[in-house]
């Protein structure tokens, strides 16, 4: 069974470990470095980034986090998370983890609309797919090998660079799982590809 590990320092933790669980995955909760152990997959979930990044620095997890990455561990970011992942911050001198090869913006949908809910058409998932916006990031610029799977009102809002795939909405909060199931799937080409 693949194990899929979902950071769970803060933000929308419960809603993916359902969908996972419901994708025949097991679930682990990450809050310290040995929880990091056997993982196949990791989910960084939606919240408040700067939050997350000083828990991360608490519990001394970017490094191993990077770790994983750098054997070939898929990661999927949801709003929060992609900002986590990204490697550029618009209007910040760092990055957190740094991995995903794309620069986001935060808080980039308005003030007067905080939150809505869109369907999207997504490239290899499907059409009709809801997505629910909470103060969302947005994707301002992708480097070569990044793939752009959704745009809404022309800004990216679902890319996959390689191993990592990032969203700024939160698919977690609907009964659609098809964005998770194509992690899913992510995360089951890997292991083949471990395996020989
Ligand atoms: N605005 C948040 C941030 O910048 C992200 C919001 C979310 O994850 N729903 O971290």
């Amino acid at each position: 069974m693949l194990k899929i590990g979902i950071l769970a320092l803060q933000g929308a933790v419960r809603e993916h470990i359902r969908q996972i669980d419901e994708l025949g995955c097991e679930a682990v909760p990450v809050k310290s470095v040995e929880d990091l152990k056997g993982l196949n997959g990791l989910v960084l979930p939606g919240g408040e980034s700067t939050t997350m990044r000083k828990l991360l620095d608490r519990y001394a997890l970017l490094e191993p986090i990077r770790a994983l990455a750098a054997k070939g561990i898929p990661m999927f970011g949801t709003c929060a998370g992609l900002i986590l992942l990204a490697k550029e911050i618009v209007g910040y001198d760092l990055p957190h983890l740094g991995l995903m090869d794309v620069v986001v913006e935060r808080n980039s949908f308005g003030r007067q609309v905080d939150s809505f809910e869109v369907e999207l058409s997504i490239e290899g998932v499907g059409n009709d797919i809801p997505a629910v916006f909470i103060r969302a990031p947005h994707i301002v610029a992708t480097g070569d090998n990044v793939e752009i799977l959704a745009k809404h009102e022309d800004r990216i809002v679902l890319a996959r660079d390689g191993q990592f795939l990032g969203c700024s909405f939160h698919p977690e909060l609907t009964e659609d799982s098809r964005i998770m199931k194509y992690f899913v799937e992510m995360v089951r080409e890997s292991t083949l590809v471990e395996s020989y």
